[in-house]
């Protein structure tokens, strides 16, 4: 509170210096004026927290400045001072508003216990009023933050549902009752299960409460309604670390489901579309390289040659993009076998070395001495080797070398193919799995492909239960190693 300000109102000069020197060491500011008009007047122009006001003076009385403090300075506190003879007249001056009062003659002391209890009184009333300030203005936040949560919440096309620990819905949002396609009325206050007919859902929600993490699920449609949604529910858990209930969205994700399914289906349909003719195209090829005439066969051959590369390439890229769709749409059914794991990479070795031979690229195999075979389907494990094989002859520079070798380990069988080309910067090593992506540079700036093949690659392995590792060293060379679990392995006699 800032510095108490008095005003003594008496027509005597002794009584106005008497109750100011009492006062003087209070550290208020003191002022006097010598009749009730003076001291009105100065109340008008200054404003004062505390009046002493002498009731009996010539001209406007005590009764008169208080009243008029009443009106037009309610916030004042009056202590009258009034002689003896006169405190039935304080009696009246206090039922009219006079804070208290002090009989004539007064010691300093008795004035200034009376003005300090009308201090205190009025610093417990600043204090009160701050208080009640404060508590119109977070009454107000608090009001504003429910209305803009209220706003929030109903306005959101996600669905929301808050259960309490025990999985009873405590509360829901509007988008809720459409996404969710709910029949009962109410759901608040019972079980999730009551109300959604879905084990998914209620399972989602205890796991989410048991293990205190945040599950996510994908519900197809007619699970839980006619339309394909993603749900995340997390637990709600106190500073103490109690689960107090969980919170689950629900996103309607049918329109994107249905732009995916649409964007595979477009890639499949075209890429069976070029299939078809491109394997003609290649036949009529051959058919005209062995048809040409002797002596324009060099020039022919050339030519010929060409295009089988082309073609091939295109035919690889279609086989790619057919695979991939088929991976990415979860359609593939594969049809595992065991399979000997010499014998296919044999098989591929053997197809490709006349590709190799014409780079003056060397193939070496080494296999373990034990025989193995692994679970899986021949033709995506055979596609994806000779992904691996055709990107180490690509990649590999004339005169260079390919190194196969397999080992065992671990329940694992690996197939290892360190290639003498041309390397992978670290920068691009990240990448390479990524759809579509190619390194850029000098080294394969005249070198064909589409970026397909190692995404190819990962899909086919990992779906096997298998991994892929990749170590490289630009200008030195690449290798791959491929992981898979065996399933028999025959030791050399
Ligand atoms: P595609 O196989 O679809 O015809 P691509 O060979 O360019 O095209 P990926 O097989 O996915 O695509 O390979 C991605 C990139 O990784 C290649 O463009 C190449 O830059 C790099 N790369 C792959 N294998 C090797 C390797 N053995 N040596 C050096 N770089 C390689
Ligand atoms: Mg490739």
């Amino acid at each position: 509170m800032e510095t108490v300000r008095v005003l003594i109102i008496d027509d005597e000069k002794v009584i106005r210096e008497g109750v100011a020197r009492a006062l003087a060491d209070r550290g208020f500011v003191i002022a006097k004026a010598e009749s009730g008009e003076r001291g009105i007047e100065m109340i008008e122009e200054q404003g004062f927290d505390i009046v002493l006001l002498d009731l009996m003076m010539p001209g406007i009385d005590g009764f008169g400045v208080l009243e008029w403090i009443g009106k037009n300075s309610p916030r004042t506190e009056v202590i009258v001072i009034t002689g003896f003879a006169t405190v039935s007249k304080a009696v009246t001056a206090m039922k009219q508003g006079a804070f208290d009062f002090v009989g004539k003659p007064f010691t300093p002391d008795y004035i200034r216990i009376v003005v300090d209890r009308a201090v205190d009184k009025i610093r417990l009333e600043a204090e009160a009023e701050r208080l009640r300030e404060e508590r119109i203005l977070s009454m107000e936040a608090i009001q504003n933050e429910q209305s803009l949560l209220k706003t929030v919440f109903g306005c959101m096309v996600e669905a929301v549902l808050i259960t309490n620990p025990s999985s009873v819905v405590v509360h829901h949002n509007p988008a809720a009752i459409k996404i969710l396609e709910i029949q009962t009325d109410p759901v608040v206050g019972k079980p999730l299960a009551a109300s959604i007919k879905n084990d998914g859902v209620v399972q989602m929600v205890g796991e989410a409460i048991s293990k205190k993490m945040v599950v996510s699920r994908e519900f197809v449609p007619g699970n839980i309604s006619r339309r394909y949604l993603r749900a995340h529910c997390s637990p709600v858990i106190s500073g103490g670390g109690t689960v107090l209930g969980s919170v689950t969205t629900f996103e309607d994700v049918s329109t994107q489901k249905q732009i995916d399914r649409m964007k595979s289906d477009f890639v499949a349909m075209v890429a069976h579309e070029l299939k078809s003719p491109l394997a003609s195209i290649e036949q009529m090829i051959y058919a005209l390289q062995i048809n040409c005439k002797f002596e324009e066969a060099n020039a022919c051959n050339k030519l010929h040659n060409r295009m089988t590369v082309r073609t091939r390439d295109l035919l690889r890229l279609i086989e790619n993009l057919l695979n991939l769709s088929k991976l990415e749409s979860g359609t593939v059914v594969f049809n595992l076998e065991p399979t000997s794991g010499h014998e296919i990479i044999r098989d591929i070795v053997e197809v490709t070395k006349p590709q190799a031979e014409g780079k003056n690229i060397t193939i070496n195999f080494n296999p373990c001495p034990e025989e193995w075979s692994f679970n899986v389907d021949y033709d995506h494990i055979r596609t994806a080797i000779m992904n691996i094989v055709s990107n180490a002859v690509k990649y590999t520079p004339e005169g260079g070398t390919l190194d196969v070798s397999t080992s065992l380990s671990g329940g694992f069988a690996n197939m290892v193919f360190k290639d003498s080309g041309i390397g992978i910067g670290t920068d691009d090593l990240k990448h390479i799995f990524d759809r579509f992506y190619r390194v850029k540079g000098k080294a394969t700036r005249h070198i064909t492909g589409s970026g397909l093949g190692l995404s190819l690659v990962k899909e086919v392995v990992e779906a096997h239960q298998g991994y892929i590792d990749v170590q490289s060293v630009p200008d030195q060379g690449t290798t791959f190693t491929l992981s898979f679990p065996v399933v028999e392995v025959k030791t050399p006699a």
